[in-house]
Parts: C-alpha cells; sequence; structure tokens
C-alpha cells in the first residue's frame, strides 16, 4: 500500500515515478473554453482517442480508394481475416485463449446471441439470476429472452438485493442465493463490476458457485474490461460480452467483445443464430446451403466486420497489450486509493462512497453520493473543467484511469471537489 500524502508535491512525486506517465501524450485530452485540459474522469463512460486511431481508420479509407474490393486481400491489413488482427490482443485482456474471443457486434447484440445458446430453459429450471440494479439494457436484453421463451420475469428473474443499508452485495449472499435457488436457475448473468456502484464481483467463486448447482454462468464485462485483469479462462466462465467504448478506448458504439470457453468451442448441438461470417471458413465462400460453424468464438459471428470501426479496436486493443494489464493494475490501483484517501482526508460533511473499500472489491471507479448537496457539486465540477458522470438519483461517479489520468489530476479534483462542496 502507498503512504499517501495530502500536499501536492506528493503527486508530482507519483506522476514522476509512473512508469505509464508517457501514455498520457498519446491521447485527445477535452480542454476547457480556456484551452486548459480538462480533468477526465470519465473513461468508465467513453474513454478518449488514442493517437494510433485516426491513422489506422485513415489507413483503411486509403487502401479502400487505392484498391476497391482487392483490399479484401491487398489492404495493409487485409479485410478477410481483420477480425483475426485483434483476438490475439483482446484474449490477453480477458485472460482467454484467442480462440475463445472474437470482437463483433455491439454488446446487448451480442447478450442476446449468447443468450440464444446459453439460456437454455426448461419448466423445472428457468431463472435467471443477475446482480441488485442491473445495467437497463442488460435487464431489458434479459426479460425480452425470458418472454420469448414464454416464460414471465416476474417469476424467472431473480434480482439480488444488498442488505439494508448497504448498496453493494456481499460475496456470501451471492454464494447463499446461489446454493439455495441454484436447481431453479438456468443463468447465472452479471456485471462482472457494476456500473453504478463501482463494485467488481467475485467471478471466480460465483463461476464456481454457480456451475456446483448446474447453473450456466454469464458475465457483462462492460466496466471490468480494461479496468481489472480478468482470468475468463481458468475461472471456467461459459460466456461473457463486453463493449470497446468505455476503458478500451475504442471509440463510441466501438465494435464489441466476446468470449466463449473452449469446452464449448465445438457444441454445434447448441442452438445459434447463424450468419455467413460464423461459417466455416474454409468452405465459406462455396456459398452452400448448409451452415457449418466455426470452431469457437468465431462461430458465433454473423456479418463481415465493419472495418473503418474495427480500425479503431485494433488500434485501442494494441495499446492494452502494450502497457500491459498488470502494470494498469497497479498503477490504477494506486490512483484510485489516492483519490479515495484525499476524498476521506477532507473530511466531507454527508459524503458517502458507496463503492467496496476493499480495493480487490473495485476497479478505477468510485461512486460519491453527498446527500442532496450531490447534483450542486457536480454542476461545479463541470463548471471547474472536471468530466465525471451524474447519475439519478444521486451518484457521482468519478474514474481515474491509469492509462491516461495522472496523480496530478487527483490532486487537482479533490481540491475542486472539496471548495464545490464547502
Ligand atoms: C455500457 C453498458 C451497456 C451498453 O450497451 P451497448 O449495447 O453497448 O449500447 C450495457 N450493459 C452494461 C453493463 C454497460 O455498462
Amino acid at each position: 500500500m502507498t503512504d499517501y500524502r495530502t500536499d501536492e508535491a506528493f503527486a508530482k512525486e507519483m506522476d514522476a515515478a509512473d512508469k505509464l506517465a508517457g501514455y498520457r501524450a498519446r491521447f485527445y485530452l477535452p480542454k476547457t473554453k480556456e484551452g486548459a485540459p480538462c480533468i477526465y474522469f470519465c473513461g468508465n463512460s467513453l474513454g478518449l482517442q488514442p493517437d494510433s486511431v485516426a491513422p489506422a481508420v485513415q489507413q483503411e479509407l486509403a487502401d479502400w480508394q487505392a484498391l476497391g474490393v482487392e483490399g479484401h486481400f491487398h489492404a495493409k491489413h487485409p479485410w478477410m481475416p481483420y477480425h483475426k488482427f485483434t483476438m490475439e490482443d483482446a484474449a490477453l485482456l480477458v485472460g482467454a485463449k484467442p480462440s475463445e474471443v472474437v470482437m463483433m457486434n455491439g454488446l446487448t447484440a451480442n447478450l442476446h446471441l449468447m443468450m440464444v445458446s446459453f439460456y437454455r430453459p426448461t419448466e423445472k429450471r428457468h431463472k435467471i439470476l443477475i446482480e441488485n440494479g442491473p445495467f437497463p439494457s442488460d435487464r431489458y436484453a434479459i426479460c425480452s429472452q425470458i418472454r420469448f421463451h414464454g416464460f414471465d420475469p416476474e417469476t424467472a428473474l431473480i434480482e439480488m438485493k444488498p442488505r439494508a443499508g448497504e448498496h453493494c452485495l456481499r460475496t456470501e449472499d451471492i454464494e447463499k442465493t446461489i446454493a439455495e435457488q441454484g436447481d431453479d436457475i438456468a443463468l447465472i448473468l452479471i456485471g462482472g463490476v457494476h456500473y453504478y456502484t463501482g463494485q467488481a464481483f467475485d467471478m471466480a467463486g460465483i463461476t464456481k458457485a454457480g456451475h456446483a448447482k448446474g447453473c450456466v454462468v454469464g458475465f457483462d464485462l462492460a466496466h471490468a474490461a480494461g479496468n481489472i485483469p480478468l482470468k475468463l479462462h481458468d475461472w471456467g466462465v461459459d460466456f461473457a460480452c463486453w463493449c470497446s467504448y468505455k476503458y478500451l478506448n475504442a471509440g463510441p458504439g466501438a465494435v464489441a467483445g466476446c468470449f466463449v470457453h473452449e469446452r464449448h468451442a465445438e457444441s454445434f448441438d447448441l442452438p445459434r443464430f447463424a450468419g455467413w461470417w460464423g461459417h466455416d471458413q474454409e468452405t465459406r465462400f462455396k456459398m452452400g446451403p448448409d451452415f457449418y460453424p466455426m470452431a469457437g468464438a468465431e462461430g458465433w459471428q454473423l456479418s463481415n466486420p465493419p472495418i473503418l470501426a474495427f480500425a479503431a479496436v485494433r488500434a485501442a486493443l494494441e495499446m492494452f497489450r502494450e502497457a500491459g494489464m498488470d502494470a494498469l493494475r497497479e498503477k490504477s490501483l494506486a490512483l484510485t486509493g489516492y483519490l479515495e484517501f484525499l476524498l476521506d482526508e477532507a473530511k466531507i460533511p454527508g459524503l458517502n462512497i458507496m463503492t467496496p473499500r476493499a480495493p480487490a472489491e473495485r476497479g478505477c471507479q468510485l461512486s460519491i453520493t453527498l446527500q442532496e448537496k450531490g447534483r450542486k457539486v457536480f454542476d461545479a465540477l463541470t463548471a471547474a473543467g472536471v468530466i465525471c458522470d451524474w447519475r439519478e438519483p444521486d451518484c457521482i461517479r468519478v474514474a481515474p484511469v491509469p492509462l491516461y489520468n495522472s496523480f496530478e489530476d487527483v490532486y487537482r479534483f479533490a481540491q475542486i471537489f472539496r471548495e464545490a462542496a464547502a
């Protein structure tokens, strides 16, 4: 644990010693009206643009201009196998084998495709277990899948609840729910890091508990990918989906990711919604009438990939490989711990951090409430050039991300915050 101090020199010392500090200069930081760089703590919502993205997209535009359809084979990065260029980096990011991951579609679309294959309800076992207050899109997708199978979310959806007066779920309570109700649960589908509270769930433990009761276990990693280290393969997770525009910096609406555990690589008897890009690549262009899926996650692809959007994902993921998730996590722990320390030291009346205090149970985000002062403080932060995020009813989410945020950012944020709350 770092011995934090409240003086500004501490922030400067930490930045000077930060091995990842050079990455900040490789991002476009939004500026205030006066031209000063904003304090950008919103990478949990939309990551900033890496400087490698525009050249990567330009390359594809240029190849399209110069080559037309020949770009499928002769572009600098040939379009035909383009999705393969991201599989290794995506695998590193989520702790998988390359064959277990594929980048495709959007997050919610991928959740649907995964549920088509992995939510196999029966009369006896048809429930889905979710975390407290999931992201709305996940709830809509899950409820629509339940109804699609002729069941009623009123009875088929189990939403966990924190204990009275608490915001986060306790691991022992999650495991107890699974142990008690697991026989009725077809699928456990949980946000790996909670978008609102910032809680990182014990994904290994939940997977183990779920499998012990015969449940399929999947995770939505929208707030986990690029934020905390993941070991999806070793944990034995059945499937996972994530978006690439939050911590992964691949741009608004970026192509999303999907993980399918190796044990399902050749589960060709599972129902799946098929498209030609999931077809066995050797025979895809024979254009035959029957669908023969590729083994592994690639077999769930539908369409030929959107190359311009893919170029951004490719460039953004490369940066993660280069920086390394372990180094990023180390800095992230120090950065968020520092933010927590400064907020605690400021002794602001009414301030509460709903995110777990244990570093192992969170990523970089802290979710802060301030009783009735919240909105006023948030507006003052915005006016002072801080970009963070307000979530109804009363939560300020701040996410110092290790790739482009500095200890100086955190120091300045805490100062502005303290003044705004005074
Ligand atoms: C951001 C987020 C989404 C957004 O879904 P899209 O399909 O990418 O629009 C869904 N679920 C969770 C948990 C999220 O954090």
